[in-house]
Formats: C-alpha cells, sequence, structure tokens
C-alpha cells in the first residue's frame, strides 16, 4: 500500500530515487556475512536504498511534503560516489498525484542529511531558492543548529545550500522536541542518528501511522543491535527502538521507513523476532 486514510489525511509514500551507500556503514557492528543475506553489495561494498518521501493532505487544504530526497543540485562526482542514477523524482512525483511546489504549505525534513533535505532547495542562476516558495519548512531547532555549524565526523553529510538559504528567505519554521504541527499530526525528536531527528506520527479514525528516521531506515534495521555506524547516538538509538517498536506491535501501527521500498505495512512478533509486511 503506498496511499493511506488517516482519519482527516491522506498519506501517499513515494522514493525520490535510489542512492547507494557502503553496506558496512549501514549496519554498524553487524557482520557483512550476517547483513549481505538480506541486501546484496554491488562491487564497490554499497547497497541501493530507496528515498522516500510522504505527500499528507488534509480536508482544510494543507499540503506537507516530508523529505524533499537528493535535490538536483548534486555535482556530478557526488552523483556518483552515491550512485544517483537518474534525476530527482520529487517534483514529477508531486505533478502526477496534482500537487504544485506552490500549494505545498509544509515542508518537513527528519534531519538535514543531504538525502533528505537536497530538493528543499534548487539553484536558480547565481541563487539557491526555496523549492516550495509558499511553504513553511519545519525542522528542529537542535538539527538545524548541528547542520550549520558542522564538525569533523558530520560534515560530509550536511550539505549547507540544501538549508541554509531557508533563512534568509524567511521560511525556517525551527520547533523543539515534540510538536502537534497540526491536528493529529505529531513530531517527535528522537536522538540516535543526530541529535535533532525527529520522526512523524499521524493518528485519526483509529489508525495510526509512523514514519521513523533514519536510526530505523529499513525493515533489515528492525532487530535492536542492526544500528547504523551514522548513528551518532547509537545506544540512544537502541533505546529508542526498544519503546518505539513495542508500541508499534501493540497499537498496530501501519510504518514506512525512510530508506525501505516506499509502502505502509505492519509489524507483528513471529517466532521472537519481528516482521514487516507490506500492506496492499
Ligand atoms: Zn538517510
Amino acid at each position: 500500500m503506498a496511499t493511506a486514510r488517516i482519519g482527516r489525511y491522506q498519506v501517499d509514500i513515494f522514493s525520490d530515487g535510489i542512492f547507494k551507500l557502503d553496506g558496512g556503514q549501514m549496519f554498524g557492528v553487524v557482520p557483512k556475512v550476517f547483513w549481505q543475506k538480506h541486501k546484496t553489495p554491488d562491487e564497490q561494498n554499497r547497497i541501493s536504498m530507496d528515498m522516500s518521501c510522504l505527500l499528507i493532505r488534509d480536508t482544510d487544504g494543507h499540503v506537507v511534503v516530508v523529505e524533499t530526497g537528493a535535490g538536483p543540485k548534486l555535482t556530478p562526482r557526488q552523483r556518483e560516489i552515491w550512485g544517483i542514477e537518474r534525476p530527482p523524482a520529487l517534483l514529477d512525483e508531486l505533478k502526477t498525484r496534482g500537487v504544485r511546489p506552490d500549494e505545498v504549505s509544509l515542508v518537513v525534513n527528519t534531519h538535514l542529511h543531504f538525502d533528505h533535505s537536497g530538493g528543499n532547495t534548487y539553484r536558480d542562476g547565481e541563487r539557491v531558492v526555496a523549492a516550495f516558495p509558499r511553504a513553511s519548512y519545519v525542522f528542529q531547532r537542535l538539527e538545524w543548529a548541528d547542520a550549520m555549524a558542522p564538525n569533523e565526523r558530520t560534515r560530509a553529510s550536511y550539505l549547507p545550500d540544501d538549508f541554509g538559504p531557508l533563512e534568509a528567505a524567511g521560511r525556517l519554521e525551527l520547533v523543539d522536541d515534540a510538536v502537534e504541527l497540526l491536528p493529529g499530526l505529531r513530531l517527535d525528536r528522537i536522538q540516535g542518528h543526530t541529535r535533532g531527528t525527529q520522526t512523524v506520527r499521524i493518528t485519526g479514525g483509529g489508525e495510526t501511522l509512523f514514519f521513523s528516521s533514519d536510526f530505523m531506515p529499513d525493515r533489515h534495521h528492525l532487530p535492536l543491535p542492526w544500528i547504523s555506524a551514522f548513528d551518532l547516538y547509537p545506544l540512544d538509538t537502541l533505546e529508542a527502538k526498544r519503546a518505539i517498536l513495542a508500541r508499534a506491535v501493540d497499537e498496530r501501527w501501519l510504518v514506512a521507513f525512510t530508506h525501505d521500498v516506499p509502502r505502509f505495512g505492519r509489524l507483528t512478533q513471529r517466532d521472537g523476532r519481528l516482521q514487516y509486511d507490506e500492506v496492499d
């Protein structure tokens, strides 16, 4: 299932495209003999992943885009390193669903790494401008602070043109910890992948839909110790997964991931391990 109705919301999930990262980095302390059974690496040891985005529309005319993929500004060298072969699909996917960029009212990034925020802006001659000219861009304040002042460990993941120009354009909306962005649509800061990573949770009509973030980027990261080496706070990731996954099973949440195939599914506990089943 790629479209869900949650109370007053229609939620679509689609992919901006495929990119590739080193499989060892993605699976942290898990040995390759285990993870390569689930994800086959290429000759450079990279695994392919979707960059999933959400389109959330409600009955009052709010249009929310969550994640903007890798965007149109990468250099040929960056596209080669990250294995991006096709143009970014975000704007085409929105167009297919009848949404123009100037109709988007809110843009949410779970965090500001290049594969989540690249489509926030585009190059217009010498300038870098907002891709969604009327939208407020909603980030956690801590994520904004860390992205604007990266250190030697974090610098490679943040590309300043993806978010910096939004401040001068007056389009920033920084939030702290847990907020209800629209009725029944919550953002929660979960320290793990970064300090300022946020998840999206939508509740209504007896259903809850949860969009993770990179502390749980796909179904292969459901086992508690399968934690990416990119995570800056891996033990916080561990505890967040423990708490969130238990609730997701108990309350039968619809779950979608940042870097899995763009589908909604449910989690069940079977034979002592968590299984993810896509919903038709
Ligand atoms: Zn990512």
